[in-house]
């Protein structure tokens, strides 16, 4: 199928019970194409832009009807920030239904906001995602303690706050691991 404006490239199936790419229970995303080439990627197999397979976008947005209990979605990849019009279709109908988005890219805030001077379509996107997680994979800046990333060059956006303030605003770690610690039921041993 040729791509089109209601399609997206995508690495593999929608998962919808991921507890490792943002808080809570998630629908993933898997976008095929990623041009960062990191040393040390753990999804190589999701670089080729002519790889995975091109999904019409309604088949995506049926997908996520199906899921009824989950409370975000992630973008993932791959990197999402090379189809930004499909993703952003997607994010909207999400927003709409009240999930909450985070995105990983390979590109830094800056880069993508430099992007958006010549394809505004970039800042629409922006303006639909809650957390970016943004940067490349670094290895020799691994850190396995870091919460929803890879290296510590990576950071966790607060996208609307950034956008509001002209800074960079980090979502706020300390206040999810309190409130993660008091949803989990208590173990008695
Ligand atoms: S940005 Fe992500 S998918 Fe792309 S090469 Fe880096 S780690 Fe891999």
């Amino acid at each position: 199928m040729p791509q089109s404006k209601n399609s997206i490239r995508l690495a593999a199936d929608l998962q919808s019970d991921s507890i490792v790419d943002g808080p809570g229970l998630r629908i993933v995303i898997w976008t095929q194409g990623c041009g960062h080439n990191c040393k040390g990627c753990q999804n190589p197999q999701t670089w080729d832009f002519k790889g995975g397979a091109l999904v019409p976008i309604d088949m995506v947005l049926e997908a996520i009807d199906e899921v009824d209990y989950n409370t975000g979605v992630t973008f993932s990849g791959g990197d999402p920030m090379y189809q930004p019009d499909a993703c952003n279709k997607i994010a909207e109908y999400c927003k709409e239904k009240g999930y909450n988005i985070w995105v990983y890219t390979g590109f830094t805030f800056e880069e993508i906001m430099e992007m958006s001077k010549k394809k505004p379509i970039y800042k629409k996107f922006l303006q639909n995602i809650d957390v970016l997680v943004d940067g490349k994979y670094v290895e020799r800046k691994r850190d396995l303690n870091l919460l929803f990333r890879g290296s510590s060059n990576q950071r966790l956006i607060d996208v609307p706050k950034t956008l509001k303030y002209k800074e960079i605003e980090l979502f706020d770690e300390e206040k999810y691991l309190e409130e993660d610690k008091l949803q989990r039921p208590k173990t008695y041993i």
